[in-house]
């Protein structure tokens, strides 16, 4: 099997990891009103999740 020779140093992987936080994490649109929530999680908005309505934000 195969063996590092060195281990990665701390710059290196750094360097190696720039563009990985480019995009917000855990991020994507509601599919109900297109407002940017957090994946798994009850939108804030509209107050949806995984297509139904969990929270009732009419009030
Ligand atoms: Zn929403």
């Amino acid at each position: 099997m195969a063996v590092p020779k060195r281990r990665t140093s701390t710059s290196k992987k750094a360097k190696r990891r720039t563009h990985i936080k480019l995009d917000l994490p855990n991020m994507s649109d509601c599919p109900n009103c297109g407002e940017v929530k957090r994946n798994h999680h009850v939108c804030p908005a509209c107050g949806h999740y995984a297509g139904k309505e969990v929270i009732s934000k009419d009030n």
